[in-house]
C-alpha cells in the first residue's frame, strides 16, 4: 500500500515553500509526490520530493538539483 503524507519542501532554485503530498509505498520507497501549493511544480527524476516554482526554466532547476544532489543521467543532456 502506498502511503501519502504531507511535507514542506523549499523549492531547489530559491527556497520558496510548497505543500507537497509525498507518496511512498510501503517499504519506504520514494513514487513520487504532488505539489499542492499554486505557482510550484514538482522536479522528477532524482528519487526524492522536489519542488520548483513554475517560473524557474528547466535548465535553471537542472543547475540547482546538480549542484545539490550531484550530477544525474539525463535523457537531453547537453
Ligand atoms: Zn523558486
Amino acid at each position: 500500500m502506498a502511503e501519502a503524507k504531507g511535507e514542506t519542501h523549499g523549492c531547489i532554485v530559491c527556497g520558496k515553500l510548497y505543500q507537497l503530498y509525498v507518496v511512498h509505498d510501503s517499504e519506504g520507497n520514494y513514487l513520487g509526490s504532488k505539489v499542492m501549493s499554486a505557482g510550484g511544480k514538482e522536479v522528477t527524476g532524482y528519487g526524492r520530493p522536489l519542488v520548483a516554482c513554475e517560473t524557474h526554466s528547466a535548465d535553471e532547476i537542472g543547475r540547482a538539483a546538480e549542484r545539490v544532489y550531484g550530477k544525474q543521467p539525463a535523457p537531453e543532456d547537453e
